[in-house]
């Protein structure tokens, strides 16, 4: 039956193994995996966690008896340092070289730091979580320097906790590339609302790590902010290293093809590292929960001799304050945004569609029964009527 490497300790990684046995492999399973944890979602590190609503526990897609009853030997602790494709094995920093018959990266992501790498803080590691959880509280102060998912989410969790929050962004809304102008500029209003003091269109000029990770950081405008916590959310940087070092195509990501292969038939890639070779949206590297979670099964399925195809569209959610949303599709803020219901009471429906009046992408806010068919209106691909769309007496399955 051969034996299978998964080089990688995220939700990727974890699912890959379950859908290996699930799909009647029987053959040695060994995951590499740098952390000190067994596989984990990072999702609530910066959601539950943070807030102190969760246990680590409920992070482990699986536990170490479920592991050990599907016969798979996790390496913990144990990050992968080379390839040999010729010799077909992996050497790791351990000293020891486990031999693969097929290989799939689940390396994810890493922080992007900021530039002259500072010693302030960054949230990717349960780890990293569990620092930050005790930084937050009444009488502390936290500084957020981006204005992204996850900058956002950190912000709302550290108000609830009664932390004191200020966020720099250098774009004049948050998300505004994603979202387009007048979904950024509600999700401004609801921090603001809740006593964030957001500061947009202000770039950092310096990080000054004092106590670290507390510190001055200096905006552009000359302004010097201090706070006891300076956490830097400016985007994740794909881990592809290993890849890169073993000649796989690597361009955004470790290029894969419409079932997940790497350019070495016998190297797959899945999750935040995967820059897939989508049959309908062409391109596309997704940093999202559900893509680590849904892409494994393709990848298991064709490492075990099938032909299946990723086709499943991108999907996001997040969670800040009394804001949850999730979003399908794949848009730009350039663009045209159509809502359906009303957003001043945070319960609508949010649309972007293209020149042709075609859906790309949709939000549901607080909604949670139009998934199916916003993904519908997105896959059919067709023009829709923009009126029709705005107006909630149509229904969506109609269009
Ligand atoms: P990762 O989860 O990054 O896991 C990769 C693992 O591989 C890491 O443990 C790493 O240490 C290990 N590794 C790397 N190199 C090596 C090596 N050489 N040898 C051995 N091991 C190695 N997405 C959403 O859709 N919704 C959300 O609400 C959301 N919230 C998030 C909140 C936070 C705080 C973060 C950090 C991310 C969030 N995401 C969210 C994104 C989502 O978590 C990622 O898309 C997902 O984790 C990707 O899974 P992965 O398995 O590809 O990689």
């Amino acid at each position: 039956d051969g034996s299978m490497v998964i080089i990688g300790g995220g939700l990727a990684a974890a699912k890959t193994v379950e859908a290996l046995r699930d799909k009647g492999f029987d053959g040695a399973i060994t995951v590499l995996a740098a952390e000190a944890h067994l596989p984990y979602e990072r999702p609530p590190l910066s959601k539950d966690l943070l807030a102190g609503k969760a246990e680590p526990a409920a992070l482990y897609p699986f536990d170490a008896d479920w592991y050990a009853r599907h016969r798979v030997d996790v390496h913990t602790g144990v990050r992968a340092t080379k390839i040999d494709r010729a010799g077909r094995f992996v050497l790791t920093d351990q000293g020891s070289a486990v031999h693969y018959d097929k290989l799939v990266l689940a390396t994810g992501s890493r922080p992007r730091p900021f530039p002259g790498d500072p010693e302030v803080a960054y949230l990717r590691t349960l780890d990293d979580a569990q620092a930050l959880r005790a930084r937050l509280g009444e009488g502390k102060s936290l500084l957020i320097v981006g204005a992204g998912w996850i900058g956002l989410e950190v912000a709302a969790t550290a108000r609830a906790a009664g932390t004191q929050v200020t966020v720099l962004e250098p774009q004049p809304l948050p998300l505004v590339k994603i979202l387009g102008e007048s979904i950024a500029e509600l999700i401004a209003d609801l921090h603001r609302r809740h006593g964030v003091h957001l500061h947009l269109g202000t770039g950092v000029a310096g990080i000054d790590v004092g106590d670290a990770p507390g510190g001055r950081v200096r905006a552009d405008d000359g302004t010097v902010y201090e706070a006891d916590t300076v956490l830097v959310g400016i985007g994740a940087i794909p881990e592809v290293g290993l890849a890169e070092a073993a000649g796989l195509a690597v361009s955004n990501g470790v290029d894969v093809d419409a079932g997940l292969a790497t350019s070495d038939p016998n190297i797959f890639a899945v999750g935040d590292i995967a820059n897939h070779d989508h049959p309908v949206l062409g391109r596309l590297r997704v940093e999202h929960w559900a893509t680590a979670l849904h892409q494994p099964a393709v990848a298991a399925a064709n490492l075990l001799g099938h032909h299946e195809q990723y086709t499943r569209l991108p999907y996001f959610y997040t969670d800040q304050y009394e804001f949850g949303m999730e979003y399908r599709g794949h848009a730009s803020g350039e663009d045209r945004v159509v809502i359906r219901g009303d957003t001043d009471t945070l319960d609508f429906l949010a649309f972007w569609l293209d020149a042709d009046h075609r859906v790309l992408a949709g939000m549901n806010v607080n909604r949670w029964d139009d998934g199916d068919d916003i993904a519908a209106l997105i896959a059919a691909g067709t023009p829709v009527d923009p009126d029709a769309l705005a107006d909630p007496a149509v229904r969506l399955d109609t269009l």
